[in-house]
């Protein structure tokens, strides 16, 4: 059953007031924070936002059939039934704790620097192999979206995959706490966001706080390759921990082609291309280690449909091949991307790159870095769609890989129309804010 509760009940989780309620042993539904998908039954929490204030909507909602809103103190209900709070967006997180401590089943937190969705629905099909997954849907993975996941929670489900996003300190130790979650993935530390956090070992800090929040008979699963995570981790979490890792770790894969991972004796068909995803499928496999599932259902393979922009592989009928990586970018994605492109079989390998966004100090340095692994790489060319610093700074650290730059999309569409040939394997990335998808889209048939 999907959630109910009654109105006594959510007041007794609340501690909340209220005003003009009917009948209190009345069954909510659901909880919905917009309006405009309220239906009758359900309860209309009025969230304060940078742009809306829910608050202004709570006549319609109850119009609409809502059996009640939940609002704040400055909210001036006349004659509407509500709940009163002093913070409703504290009131929401707290249902969706309340509503996920119904459930006996198995609750996977993930966060990350980078890797949380592949992880997260990597982990989701793995699962669905033994159960009905319930997971963090689009990016619903921050202070309002974790909640709503959780409060979609139902007795169908066997397993929950929660994704955890974060910006700054604090945020992922509230999520931890509101998901109590029994198995916490952390992909890695890298350094998306440095430029809000100021340093790798924050970020560190910033990750592990999910180990800290969880309850203490909780396991802890960690890539091994990360050192800084493992030495942060050690600091906040002395309980079970599993590692995962390709040089090493409780549950080491080993590459035997681009598409096969073997660990132990079992042999597994990669659902995605690369380290990083191998990395990310063998996070996977020590999830099913934690519930101690038999991993060898998992060998004839599994399927994962990404959003799009991420790991994505389109053939052009003239063997040109596309990697859509375009959805974002930070140091670590790119240099991992980099490395696929470089493993794709084809005759000219081409990175089309622009602005890793939010570095911060870091970012002349890190584009640098970028330019040195497409050097590295010995990569055929590079197309720079970026901001003037950032694009000297990737152009001339891959020398003598020809680097052309360019200021907008056009430019950069009718160069690679002039450019492609048959053999071509083409790389497009950037921070989401570039908008590359749109030249990805001017390439698709
Ligand atoms: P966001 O917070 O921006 O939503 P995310 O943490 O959810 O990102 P994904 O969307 O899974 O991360 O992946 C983003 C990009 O990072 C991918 O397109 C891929 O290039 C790269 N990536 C995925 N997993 C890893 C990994 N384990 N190590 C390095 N790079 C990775």
């Amino acid at each position: 059953m999907s959630f109910h509760a009654t109105l006594e009940q959510i007041i007794s989780v609340l501690e909340a007031s209220f005003q003009n309620l009917p009948d209190r042993s009345c069954t909510a539904t659901s909880i919905t924070t917009d309006s405009r998908a309220v239906k009758p039954g359900e309860i209309f929490l009025a969230l304060r936002g940078e742009k809306f204030d829910g608050h202004d909507f709570v006549e319609s909602a109850i119009a609409q059939g809502a059996i009640a809103a939940i609002v704040d103190a400055q909210f001036d209900a006349g004659d509407l039934p509500v709940l009163i709070v002093p913070d409703t967006l504290v009131a929401y997180q707290a249902i969706g704790h309340w509503w996920r401590t119904q459930f006996k089943i198995p609750i996977i937190a993930i966060t990350g620097s980078v890797g949380k969705t592949t992880t997260k629905e990597l982990i989701a099909a793995v699962l669905s192999k033994y159960g009905k997954v319930h997971k963090t849907q689009a990016n619903y993975n921050n202070e309002i979206g974790v909640p709503k996941t959780l409060l979609e929670l139902n007795q169908d489900h066997d397993f929950a995959v929660i994704e955890m996003g974060m910006r700054a300190l604090g945020e992922i130790a509230l999520l931890s706490q509101i998901a109590s979650p029994d198995i916490s993935v952390i992909t890695n530390v890298g350094t998306a966001h440095i430029g809000i956090l100021g340093s790798r070992e924050a970020i560190a800090q910033a990750k592990c706080e999910l180990l800290a929040e969880m309850p203490k008979d909780s396991v802890a699963i960690l890539n091994y390759e990360n050192p800084l995570l493992l030495e942060t981790a050690k600091t906040v979490w002395q309980g079970k921990s599993i590692t995962y890792g390709l040089s090493g770790g409780d549950v080491q894969g080993h590459l035997i082609n681009p598409e096969t991972l073997k660990v132990e004796d079992l042999a597994f068909p990669l659902p995605l291309l690369g380290e990083h995803n191998a990395l990310n499928f063998l996070a996977a496999l020590a999830v099913v280690k934690a519930l101690n599932l038999d991993a060898s259902k998992l060998t004839e393979g599994i399927e994962v449909d990404l959003p799009s922009g991420r790991a994505k592989r389109y053939e052009l009928s003239n063997d040109v091949v596309i990697l859509d990586e375009s959805y974002n970018a930070g140091l670590e994605s790119m240099l991992a991307s980099l490395k696929l492109l470089a493993q794709t079989e084809g005759e000219r390998r081409i990175a089309v790159l622009g602005t890793m966004k939010e570095l911060g100090d870091w970012s002349i340095q890190y584009h640098r870095q970028v330019g040195e692994q497409v050097k590295n790489l010995k990569l055929d060319r590079l197309l720079i769609l970026a901001d003037p610093g950032e694009a000297e700074a990737m152009a001339t650290a891959a020398a003598p890989v020809l680097a052309e730059k360019f200021e907008n999309h056009e430019a950069v569409v009718a160069r690679l129309n002039q450019l492609m040939q048959s053999g071509d394997r083409l790389l497009f990335k950037a921070s989401r804010a570039v908008g590359l998808d749109r030249v990805v889209a001017q390439l698709l048939p």
